[in-house]
């Protein structure tokens, strides 16, 4: 694969968790893959990976699964 911006071998994918929205709306999502050019250290989400993120999230209630987090009262 080449950098999209400078046109270099030798990109590198890394996996990130990005959180998107707040309170009741947020949403996270693991496992983006980001570009990271080492040449001219640019990181970038390619278009099908941005175009991935809205479909997730449009249909995040299909497609998210519900994680609680646990709770503790001190006293
Ligand atoms: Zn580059």
């Amino acid at each position: 694969m080449k950098c999209d911006i400078c046109s270099s071998e030798g990109i590198h994918i890394r996996r990130v968790t990005r959180t998107y929205g707040q309170g009741e709306d947020l949403l996270v999502i693991e496992n983006i893959p980001i570009i990271s050019c080492p040449h001219c250290g640019e990181s970038y989400l390619t278009a099908s990976t941005l175009h991935e993120i809205e479909r997730i999230k449009r249909n995040r209630k299909s497609l998210a699964i519900a994680r609680f987090v646990e709770v503790a009262n001190f006293g």
